[in-house]
């Protein structure tokens, strides 16, 4: 399972889950309130990215839109 970070829209608290792939972002929980508000934070998605994929995978996370 990927592990995603996911930064909490009540408090602001940056925390990291591993989630299912199908898993609503409703089920996400923050760590610290425990509110299920959290958006996830895709840059971080990008550099955590294994070596074997960073290549191919780090021209799309950083191509200008
Ligand atoms: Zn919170």
């Amino acid at each position: 399972m990927p592990i995603y970070e996911y930064r909490c829209l009540e408090c602001g608290e940056k925390f990291e889950k591993l989630v299912r792939l199908s898993a609503p972002a409703s089920e996400i929980e923050c760590s610290k309130c425990g509110a299920q508000k959290a958006e996830k934070l895709i840059s971080n998605f990008c550099a955590r990215m294994s070596s074997a994929t960073a290549a191919a995978s780090a021209a799309a996370c950083s191509t200008p839109t």
